[in-house]
């Protein structure tokens, strides 16, 4: 299937609309597109198709899928596309850019995005209260049927450009974009719905005499999304399950991420999504926050991201609670440090294997990227070699180069953070492999495994964000009290994963981490939840632990509203009982 309807056109710089003169926004002169309004006309109460999990395509040598993957590779890095805010509709053009690059060919420059002045986050809250009128009122199954064809063209037409553009934006292999911008987000398109479905038909009692009703009504006042670099299938859900629900939202993208975005929201509004409804609007976060987080109609927050930034929002949230309407909805799922504990009983391939693809796959940025290790020292030296072995197998480089199992950390930022634990490492602990970094073209760092003797120790303790695991091997006999340490080294509590044989040892580990984990795994690596088996998210100081892809998470961007019919309404004040004897 021919992909070159889906490009964008490219301009240059010369070309760049210049800020229109009315309204000094840079919103260009076509009209912006306005919704239609949906009438409601239709009997019958519809049911969303059943949803399926989307298959992975392997991207093997001879497949049709890698073909046009490739090709679509080799003509987006020959292109150098211009990235407008998007409000109402409207494409709009600052003027004030930014540049998006190739974390592994970092001189490589894939856009020039636009950055939002404060006048323009002004302008996307208007246009999402314009917006709200109308698609609050749509019937749930119009709104649904946007993001079921919307999981279609992700499935079919758009599939090789979202991967193309979250490998070549953010870094990641074939793989690992398919199960992530492809896979995933297909699948939260397709499953939210279904779970839409099964909360508005939760009803209350009725009898004869009355007819009681649940009204799911959507929020009052916007949503604010902000998105995280490392999953193009989180920066689709955050905006659009609130979207899904009835609301309207402003979308601020990582600016690390922002072609995988940018693509997502031309395929939103192919799918139908009437404009304004998500209004996508890069730029500097703080200024941004500030503008959003401090507006009356603030109605909810939408956060995946680091522990830190997500506590400043809140602070400010609680800072400015008598200016609200509303009390705004506050979601969030951030940081993570976790988790490979192993009894003896262990199957040290099995453990080897999950801690190289846990630990390093894309590069160790996953919120749920294994990152300490706790090995019981009869094991350790057989899952150490094997781990090791695996480590000097792997390839990393170029992710357009399909042999490579890792590409590059995001940005000069992260390089520079993982650097320095690196050095941490080297200067306080044992390098058991790897630690070294280099970046010159792209910002490489080497999957590094670091044995440390303290279960203090830094590197066990803060999440990293890099393909840095460290093991603590411990006396076999300490089992529980080993236990008791990976449950309180560290604030976080995303993801782990127990590694045994012994029926009566899980158990154990089981119960003494049941909070330590909000996704727990036994004999499997912590990373690749899917939606619909896996509701992802986690407490502590991993956020509010909300289940993205799940009900769970779509109760939290409604207002139900109760409404009691009466039949035949009582027409005299008195009560039996007040009658003479
Ligand atoms: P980040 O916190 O740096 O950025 C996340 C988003 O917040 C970006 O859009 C960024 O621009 C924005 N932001 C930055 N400063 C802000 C401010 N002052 N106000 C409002 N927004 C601001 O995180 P990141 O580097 O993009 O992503 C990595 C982090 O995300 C890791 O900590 C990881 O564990 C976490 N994460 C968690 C989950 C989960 O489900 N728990 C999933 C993915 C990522």
């Amino acid at each position: 299937m021919s992909t070159s309807a889906i490009r964008p056109k490219r301009v240059s710089s010369a070309s760049r609309s210049a800020p229109s003169e009315n309204d000094g926004l840079g919103v260009e002169s076509v009209e912006p597109r306005r919704a239609a309004a949906v009438l409601s006309g239709f009997n019958g109460t519809r049911r969303v198709p059943p949803p399926v999990n989307e298959p992975i395509k392997s991207y093997g040598p001879g497949s049709p899928e890698r073909a046009e993957l490739k090709n679509r590779l080799k003509s987006m890095s020959a292109e150098r596309i211009d990235i407008p805010l998007i409000i109402g509709g409207a494409e709009i053009r600052s003027g004030d850019v930014a540049q998006s690059v190739m974390p592994h060919k970092h001189r490589h420059v894939l856009a020039d995005w636009h950055r939002a002045s404060a006048e323009h986050v002004d302008l996307a809250v208007k246009s999402a209260q314009q917006a709200a009128r109308e698609w609050a009122n749509w019937a749930w199954e119009d709104r649904a049927a946007v993001f079921l064809k919307a999981a279609e063209l992700l499935a079919t037409k758009w599939r090789a450009t979202l991967n193309a553009a979250t490998m070549l934006g953010q870094s990641k292999t074939a793989f690992q974009a398919e199960i992530d911008s492809a896979c995933e987000l297909i699948d939260f398109w397709r499953f939210n719905p279904h779970y839409a479905q099964s909360l508005y038909d939760e009803q209350p009692l009725s009898d004869r005499t009355m007819w009681n009703q649940l009204d799911y009504r959507p929020l009052e006042g916007f949503v604010y999304a902000v998105t995280p670099f490392n999953f193009t299938s989180i920066a689709g859900n955050l905006p659009t399950a609130p979207a899904l629900m009835g609301n309207t939202v402003i979308w601020k993208p990582a600016s690390s991420a922002m072609l995988s975005a940018y693509y997502i929201m031309k395929l939103l509004e192919e799918a139908g999504l009437p404009p304004g409804v998500i209004n996508f609007v890069p730029g500097d976060p703080g200024m941004i926050s500030d503008k959003l987080l401090a507006h009356r109609d603030l109605a909810g927050v939408h956060f995946t991201g680091s522990t830190a930034v997500f506590n400043s929002m809140w602070k400010t949230i609680g800072a400015s609670m008598s200016r609200y309407k509303s009390y705004p909805r506050i979601v969030g799922e951030t940081g993570g440090k976790d988790f490979i504990v192993a009894h003896r009983s262990a199957d040290p391939a099995a453990l080897s294997v999950a801690i190289a693809r846990g630990g390093f796959e894309y590069q160790g940025q996953k919120c749920s990227a294994a990152s300490r290790v706790y090995i019981p020292e009869s094991i350790w030296p057989e899952v150490r070699d094997r781990t090791v072995a695996i480590m000097k197998d792997i390839r990393m480089g170029d992710v357009t180069d399909f042999r490579n199992f890792m590409g590059a950390v995001i940005d000069k930022k992260a390089f520079t953070k993982i650097s320095e634990y690196l050095e941490h490492g080297r200067k306080n602990a044992t390098v058991v492999a790897g630690g070294v970094a280099r970046g010159e073209s792209g910002y490489f760092i080497e999957p590094t495994l670091i044995e440390t003797k303290d279960p203090a120790y830094r590197l066990l303790c803060e999440e990293i964000f890099g393909p840095v695991v460290t093991a603590h091997v411990y006396p076999d006999a300490k089992w529980a009290e080993t236990l008791k340490i990976v449950d309180e080294t560290s604030p976080y509590a995303l993801t782990g994963a127990v590694f045994g044989t012994d029926r009566q040892a899980i158990r154990e580990a089981a119960l003494a981490l049941r909070n330590a984990a909000g996704n727990f795994y036994v004999n499997d690596k912590p990373t690749g939840a899917v939606v619909g088996q896996q509701p992802f998210g986690g407490a502590r100081g991993s956020g509010t632990n909300d289940k993205a892809g799940s009900k769970l998470n779509l109760v939290r961007w409604i207002s139900p509203r109760s409404v009691k019919e009466t039949f035949s309404p009582p027409v005299d004040y008195r009560y039996p009982f007040m009658q003479e004897e």
